[in-house]
């Protein structure tokens, strides 16, 4: 049985080590075109920030190659795949000498990934233009923002916002611009006044409803064009979001769904058979709405990774799907959402109703107590739970959603969320939690 594998990051090397675990007697082998494999790219903005011990970028590397090897598992860095025959079961693939090979396979997965959106105006060869994906090009805006001093940051979504604060951490500028009415849209409205007051009190310039036209500069960028005016910035970071990387499947004549990731049953497989495909170019299922969605994560890529590879190599695993789940830090904020918001209940056509809970993450006569705003949003006579959205002053009192996204998973119902038995102590939480709160409000 010979396995090989596209792309080795989150989803290409759990399949490489689930495969090869369930068939410790096949080969496994995994083409990546860059210069590393298994690594959190989710750790790139701490590293830039100074969150991270030790080797810096180094230090998010969670298996090399060599290791790799120790498991029976063969890496060819910097090799990319340029085409399949699907008829034949055959990859092509072009080393870094260029040459080319062509190589057979019994089962092939796609962990291709998502690529950084780059719109036209910042393709235009200036230096200290960024987008932030992979270490070389996140050690590239390291060295750029050495000598900055403003940066000005197109994207208001966790990336961008992630961002800010890192920046700001280390003493630069730093202006938002989006194009969109607000930032984070990816949240229904109430939730995202917070977040622009937090970017107020830690002194980032935030331009929403402004749309980039262009780019200025010798040599190096000196300033962004708006349709609001010029923006003065020595070094811009494009974070205005990622399209799955879809050639390849394409090319092999796989089916793209709805959402234009690639569409797979719950196998991981393709339509074409012998081919997979699983984590940032995949599409998969909300388990609330049903619908098919693309939520590009990392631990989504590495379950789906993980489902591909048992079954690439014999086993019969499947992926039940995501509700959704997501979480990240601006500043003091913790932000995080899981199931659907208000405004993506009423795209899916669902009957849904939210309430919104302003309260603290641990007894109020605390002294370690934060503010924390909840919504929680329930379908209208089922009393099915569809989704919840949390901002908190304490970051970490978000990771409650996940108490949340829990429930999401086996189809519980905001009368379950309020019966649910969760810890109290004063430094933690109040004796009626605020999810446990929202829930009572819903009811
Ligand atoms: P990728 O990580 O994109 O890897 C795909 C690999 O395939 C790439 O290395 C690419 O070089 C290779 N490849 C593509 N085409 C070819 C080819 N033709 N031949 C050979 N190789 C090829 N997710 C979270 O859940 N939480 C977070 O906090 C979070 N933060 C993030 C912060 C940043 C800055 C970034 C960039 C991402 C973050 N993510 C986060 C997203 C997370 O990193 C991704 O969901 C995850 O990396 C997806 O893994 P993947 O294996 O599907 O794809």
């Amino acid at each position: 049985m010979r396995i090989l594998i596209v792309g080795g990051v989150a989803a290409g090397m759990s399949a490489a080590s689930r495969a090869q675990r369930q068939n410790p007697d096949g080969e496994v082998v995994v083409y990546e075109a860059g210069e590393y494999i298994s690594y959190a790219a989710c750790g790139l903005p701490y590293v830039l920030g100074g969150e991270v011990r030790g080797e810096g970028f180094d230090r998010l590397v969670v298996r090399t190659p060599a290791q790799m090897r120790g498991r029976g598992i063969s890496v060819r860095l910097g090799h990319r795949a340029e085409g399949i025959d699907a008829r034949a079961g055959t990859l092509t693939v072009r080393g870094p000498d260029g040459v080319t090979t062509t190589e057979p396979y019994d089962r092939l997965l796609l962990a291709t990934g998502a690529d950084p959106v780059v719109p036209p105006f910042a393709q235009t060869g200036l230096e200290g233009v960024h987008v932030l994906k992979t270490i070389p090009g996140a050690q590239e805006l390291d060295a750029s923002l050495r000598g900055a001093r403003r940066v000005c940051i197109i994207g208001g979504g966790y990336i961008g916002l992630e961002m800010a604060e890192m920046l700001r951490a280390r003493d630069l500028s730093v202006v938002v611009v989006e194009r969109l009415p607000d930032l984070a849209t990816i949240l229904d409205a109430p939730l995202r006044v917070p977040i622009r007051g937090a970017l107020h009190r830690h002194g980032v310039d935030v331009r929403t409803g402004v749309t980039v036209t262009g780019l200025q500069g010798q040599g190096r960028v000196s300033g962004v064009e708006t349709d609001a005016g010029l923006i003065r910035a020595d070094t811009v970071l494009v974070a205005v979001g990622v399209r799955p990387n879809t050639e390849l499947a394409e090319a092999a004549g796989a089916r793209l769904g709805e959402t234009r990731a690639v569409a797979v049953n719950r196998r991981q497989e393709t339509s074409v058979a012998g081919i997979y495909a699983a984590g940032d170019n995949t599409q998969a299922t909300h388990r609330v709405t049903g619908q098919p969605v693309w939520v590009p994560l990392g631990l989504t890529a590495n379950r789906m990774g993980r489902v591909a590879g048992v079954n690439m190599a014999g086993g019969d695993a499947s992926f039940p799907g995501i509700v959704g789940t997501g979480i990240f830090r601006t500043f003091e904020l913790g932000v995080a959402l899981t199931g659907v918001t208000q405004a993506q209940a009423e795209g899916a056509g669902l009957d849904a109703v939210s309430v919104d809970l302003s309260s603290t993450d641990s007894a109020g006569y605390h002294v370690s107590s934060q503010p924390v705003h909840i919504r929680l949003t329930g379908e209208k006579g089922t009393g099915r739970l569809l989704g919840a959205q949390i901002v908190a002053e304490n970051h970490l009192a978000a990771k409650r959603i996940d108490v949340i996204a829990a429930l999401l998973g086996v189809g519980a119902t905001v009368e379950d969320l309020f019966e649910t038995d969760l810890a109290y102590a004063p430094p933690f939480s109040s004796t009626w939690d605020f999810p446990l709160v929202a829930a009572d409000k819903l009811l």
